[in-house]
C-alpha cells in the first residue's frame, strides 16, 4: 500500500476517444472495451462517482471526412450517432462486468438500449452506483466531444476532467516524434496558450479555463494508471488554472 494520501475527488468525468476502444483490425475491439472497464472499477470500487464521455472518431470525424462531399453539419450529425455506437458498446462492457451503465445521449433518442440525457436521471444514476456514458458530445454540430465532456463535467458537479491519452500527458513537444520530450507535471491554462500546448480542441480548453474545471491527462494504456493516480501517484498532467 502506498503511503501517499489518495486525491481529494469525489466526483470524475472521464473522456475516452472512439479511438481507444479500436484496434487496427476492428472499429469496436472487445479486449479495449475491457481494458477500459478494468481501468475504471477500482476507482468505482472506491466509491467515487463516475461518468463518462466518449467519442466517434474511430468511425468518423466531421472535419476530417472531406472526401465525402457533404456539408460538414451533416458530417457532424454522423459523427454523433458514431458516439452512440461506441457508448452502447462500452456500456455493455461494464454491464458485463457487473457495473451498472448506460449510455446518455445528447441527441435525443427513441431507442430501446440508448437513454435520453437528462440531468435529474443521471444523478440519481450514478449516486446509486451506476456509471453514465454520454454520447452525442454536447448534440451540436462544430464541437467535439471534449467540449461534449467540459460540458458534463460541469453539469455533473466534476472535480476534475480526466482525458485518456496515448501519451504520457502534455509534453513540452510532441513525444511521438521527439525523444527528448519532456514531461509536463502540471501546466497551467495560461501557460498551456502562451507555449501553444493543446490538451484539448480550444472551445474545450476555453470552457475548462473558464469555469476553473482542471484536467488530468493520463494515459489509459498504463496499467492501472487510474487506481496509482488516484493513490496519489505522480501520473500524468494537470491541467488547471
Ligand atoms: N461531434 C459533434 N458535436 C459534438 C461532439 C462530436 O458534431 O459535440 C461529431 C464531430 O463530427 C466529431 C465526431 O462527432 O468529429 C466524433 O467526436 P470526436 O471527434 O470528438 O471523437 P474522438 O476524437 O474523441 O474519438
Amino acid at each position: 500500500m502506498s503511503s501517499i494520501p489518495p486525491r481529494d475527488y469525489q466526483r470524475l468525468l472521464v473522456k475516452v476517444s472512439g479511438g481507444y476502444l479500436a484496434t487496427d483490425q476492428r472499429t469496436i475491439d472487445r479486449a479495449r472495451l475491457d481494458f477500459v472497464v478494468e481501468q475504471l472499477r477500482p476507482l468505482h470500487e472506491e466509491g467515487l462517482e463516475i461518468s463518462m464521455v466518449v467519442g466517434g472518431g474511430n468511425v468518423l470525424r466531421g472535419a476530417k471526412e472531406k472526401s465525402l462531399g457533404m456539408n460538414r453539419s451533416y458530417l457532424d450529425s454522423m459523427g454523433m450517432l458514431a458516439t452512440v455506437i461506441n457508448g452502447m458498446a462500452l456500456a455493455e462492457a461494464f454491464r458485463g462486468a457487473g457495473i451498472a451503465s448506460a449510455p446518455y445521449s445528447a441527441i435525443q433518442m427513441r431507442h430501446d438500449n440508448v437513454r435520453n440525457w437528462n440531468l435529474e436521471e443521471v444523478r440519481t444514476f450514478t449516486a446509486g452506483g451506476g456509471i453514465p456514458i454520454f454520447v452525442g458530445g454536447t448534440g451540436l454540430p462544430f464541437f467535439s466531444t471534449d467540449t461534449g465532456g467540459v460540458v458534463r463535467a460541469l453539469q455533473m458537479d466534476a472535480d476534475i476532467m480526466i482525458k485518456a491519452s496515448r501519451v504520457d500527458g502534455v509534453f513540452n513537444k510532441d513525444p511521438e516524434l521527439h525523444a527528448d520530450a519532456e514531461l509536463i507535471p502540471v501546466l497551467k491554462y495560461a501557460d498551456a496558450l502562451a507555449l501553444n500546448l493543446q490538451p484539448l480542441d480550444q472551445a474545450a480548453f476555453a470552457l475548462a479555463r473558464e469555469n476553473n474545471l482542471p484536467i488530468a491527462v493520463l494515459n489509459l494504456g498504463t496499467p492501472n494508471v487510474l487506481e496509482r493516480w488516484y493513490r496519489g501517484e505522480d501520473l500524468g498532467t494537470l491541467v488547471c488554472n
